[in-house]
């Protein structure tokens, strides 16, 4: 008996067996648990979560305006219509949430309080072992699991990421990250610096700007943004016609892919052109004096980074009220009282923001074993940006970036309940990718082509990534539009699925 087979027969009283283990109980993981359900019924499985409860990303961002930039029609699931303003607060998104676990009994799957530490496949006896930690008795506890689906998203949701600027120490007042917004923090007519011009930033500043005395944005280089009212006509025009929501939901839905796919080839047939229609958007509510080559004008081509949506324009309203404004400058250092600019230029402050991003974590922070041996994911190559080859029967889902996220937790749970189903059929304990023959020779690259998509916790992060791919099946191309059709397509019995 080896050690790993010795630790697990001492605890074998205590360990809890499950076909699935979910991994996080964000958008991702309530929609894995919610498909499990509908499309392999009788299946166990658990969702274990490291929070108090569910919804990720919109249970841990707390700061003052947190919403969606992404229509819910589309970030919302397929399944479930969206019956409100397509632009949606943290609080809108968990009620969602909370409604889908209500009504599909998904709330009993769920274990909170429960951080997934490692994994550890055992091709003996095809099984992952998952061990957790209780965060409320610090207690450790053990599953198996035949498949693991990992839902943990991308970033570390214990910290953001701050970059190391000179003298940040001799700041007098306070310095806060938006990941860990501090409920007491009091910015009534306090001068607020804000460091970064991203989908946090612009939600930010609006939300805060009126009680500030000022909010300035700090920003190296512009960002792209889309902005319009907060409401989408035909899905008004289906309501008031008295249409059922479920129909609403799904044209809706058809309406917005249509037209986002229009924008996105626009913006690589006709870069100029899309950044056109961009840009004055903007001088439409800033007006023509305003600087917006210096202030709104990025150098990349649109797309290239996340663009923030702002609803009927509340980032640039507040602009023209005088309470917020936009410098395009780089720090020299912090101050007693806010930032030297490299300019020469000074930022006086009560409260610096650094919406600076994230911290990438490709597994969780999850140590992952194969047979004994430590995975290091950055070693494989992904199929199809989920799976990985070397790593039997697990799946990640990773969405899209330039449309909603949501699109993709759909498409992927579609396809892994396909899987199971085949593999219980056939009698498969075991399914790893690996490259076929003629993959052999197939250049490897970075996760994400930095020409097409370039965020920077994405390029700081890169190294942890799989490797891509040339060809479709072994890269995720983040093109929503070409894989819902490729998705469903998947020759379960292709070579690049090695069963056993
Ligand atoms: C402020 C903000 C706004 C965004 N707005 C949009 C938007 O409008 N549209 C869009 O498409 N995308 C948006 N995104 C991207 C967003 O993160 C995703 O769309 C989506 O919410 C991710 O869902 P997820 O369930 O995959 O991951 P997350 O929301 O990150 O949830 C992962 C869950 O897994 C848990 N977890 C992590 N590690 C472990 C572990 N080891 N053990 C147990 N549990 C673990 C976490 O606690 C968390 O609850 C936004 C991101 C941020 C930060």
């Amino acid at each position: 008996m080896n050690v790993q087979q010795q630790i697990r027969a001492a605890s074998a009283d205590s360990t809890e067996h499950f076909g699935v283990v979910i991994a996080g109980a964000g958008i991702s993981g309530v929609g894995a648990a919610y498909h499990l359900t509908k499309q392999c019924p009788g299946t166990s499985f658990v969702v274990l979560e490291t929070q108090a409860s569910f919804g990720g990303t919109w249970r841990t961002h707390r700061y003052p305006g947190i919403r969606s930039d992404s229509d819910l029609h589309t970030f919302g699931y397929r399944f479930k219509p969206w019956t409100s303003a397509p632009i949606a607060t943290a609080a809108e998104i968990l009620s969602y949430m909370g409604e889908v676990i209500e009504e599909n009994g998904l709330g009993r799957h769920i274990r909170y309080r429960h951080r997934i530490s490692s994994a550890r496949w055992s091709s003996e006896e095809n099984l992952w072992t998952i061990e957790a930690v209780r965060t409320d008795s610090s207690e450790a506890v053990r599953f198996t699991a035949n498949f693991f689906w990992m839902c943990q998203g991308y970033y570390r949701h214990a910290e953001g990421y701050t970059p190391e600027w000179k003298a940040m120490e001799t700041f007098k007042g306070r310095i806060v990250h938006p990941q860990q917004w501090p409920e007491d923090l009091d910015y009534k007519d306090k001068k607020v610096v804000v460091i970064g011009s991203g989908a946090t930033a612009a939600t930010l500043i609006p939300a805060i700007a009126k009680d500030t005395a000022h909010v300035t944005m700090l920003q190296r280089s512009p960002t792209y943004f889309r902005t319009g009212r907060n409401a989408i006509d035909i899905a008004e025009t289906l309501r008031a016609l008295q249409v059922d929501e479920t129909w609403i939901h799904e044209i809706t839905r058809r309406k917005i892919l249509y037209d986002q796919a229009v924008f996105t080839r626009k913006t690589f047939e006709e870069p100029e052109a899309a950044k056109k229609d961009l840009l004055s958007a903007v001088e439409a509510y800033l007006g023509p004096d305003y600087d917006i080559a210096t202030h709104f004008t990025p150098k990349y081509r649109p797309w290239r980074q996340r663009i923030a949506f702002i609803p009927d324009g509340d980032l640039f309203q507040g602009i023209n009220s005088g309470k917020a404004s936009v410098v395009t400058d780089e720090i020299d250092r912090f101050t007693e009282t806010g930032i030297l600019l490299k300019s020469g230029k000074t930022l006086e402050a009560d409260i610096i923001v650094t919406a600076t991003g994230f911290n990438l974590s490709a597994n969780g922070d999850m140590e992952f074993c194969i047979d004994g041996k430590p995975l290091d994911f950055a070693d494989t190559v992904t199929y199809r940006g989920m799976m990985f080859t070397g790593v039997p029967n697990l799946v990640w889902v990773f969405g899209y970036f330039r449309a909603s996220w949501t699109l993709r937790v759909d498409l992927v749970a579609d396809f892994v309940c396909r899987l199971l189903n085949h593999m219980k059929e056939t009698g498969a304990k075991k399914v790893t990718p690996a490259l076929r023959a003629e993959d052999h020779n197939m250049p490897l690259l970075p996760w994400i082509d930095p020409e097409n998509f370039n965020p920077g916790y994405m390029m700081r992060g890169m190294h942890l990534l799989p490797k891509r791919g040339d060809k479709p099946e072994w890269q995720h191309n983040q093109d929503y539009w070409a894989e819902k059709d490729e998705f469903p397509a998947i020759d379960l019995g292709d070579r690049a699925f090695v069963y056993e």
